[in-house]
């Protein structure tokens, strides 16, 4: 059950109000990657999860969601409250000034509407940690950056706090993954392919305008990495493992001579 304290998280207040960042400011309010939407990806989530632990862990920072969206919603109300009355003001968000009366809605800073698109739910507690990690440095990037164009110092107090908290839940995500004690990019039941996971598809020839060419590194060698060079231009050997094996006529058919100096480290295995 939900129960309203009747104080914010982080007391918020502002210095002159500024209707334009208050806009900027609906992102973490409506938007793709703001506070609504955490607090119904980890609440749902956990509403799904049958693992008490991680509820817990969902449940709480769902929860701590919810009271970012009131620090959020009232510092954007606080910039956005001039539009309600002041000609200028009103220019900077007109669907606040004319639908909203200078009062927050569900609606990012393009006045896009709030969209359960936003939220990333699956049923598989590893796979939701997983999109957890990635919504809470996305949040935090969002942080950032509306603190890069504020110019109240007030208000990037309150930011600052938000911002951090989405680092800790990262923390939290990251340490109840790793306790899940999966191996490595075991993702379900099925196992993958054996002959294909390792497979890396070179699927780019040549040498752009500024020199670019193949890059080998770690994500595709070293280990048990095997680089299949432009499989497009192979002949199916396999089609049930949608592998393609290195024919006689295996290049493409107008590779540029240069292309035999465009491998710059590590080996190129024949597939
Ligand atoms: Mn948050
Ligand atoms: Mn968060």
């Amino acid at each position: 059950m939900y129960h309203h304290v009747k104080q914010l998280m982080y007391t918020v207040r502002i210095g002159t109000p500024d209707p334009r960042f208050g806009n900027m400011l609906l992102e973490q309010f409506g938007g793709a990657n703001g506070e609504l939407a955490a607090a119904m990806q980890y609440s749902i989530q956990g509403w799904n999860c049958d693992d008490p632990a991680r509820k817990d862990l969902l449940m709480d920072i769902g929860t701590e969601e919810l009271s970012h969206l009131e620090v959020v919603g009232t510092l954007a109300r606080m910039h956005l409250k001039p539009l309600k009355t002041k000609h200028d003001a009103a220019h900077a968000d007109p669907l606040i000034a004319i639908a909203g009366g200078g009062g927050v809605n569900l609606y990012n800073s393009m006045g896009d509407p709030w969209t359960a698109d936003y939220l990333k739910i699956t049923g598989e507690l590893d796979v939701d940690l997983r999109s957890n990690i990635a919504a809470e440095a996305r949040a935090k990037i969002v942080y950032e950056r509306l603190i890069d164009f504020c110019e109240d110092p007030d208000s990037i107090d309150a930011l600052k706090f938000l911002m951090t908290r989405e680092i800790t839940h990262m923390k939290a995500f990251t340490a109840a993954l790793k306790s899940l004690g999966l191996p490595p990019f075991s993702i379900g039941r099925i196992p993958p392919t054996p002959e294909l996971v390792s497979q890396y598809f070179d699927d780019s020839t040549g040498v752009g305008n500024k020199g670019e060419s193949d890059f080998r590194g770690p994500w595709n060698s070293g280990g048990d990495w095997e680089v299949v060079e432009a499989p497009a231009f192979r002949e199916l050997e396999s089609e049930a493992a949608g592998t393609r094996a290195a024919g006689g006529d295996g290049q493409p058919e107008r590779q540029p001579a240069a292309s035999s100096t465009s491998r710059r480290s590590g080996t190129r295995k024949s597939a």
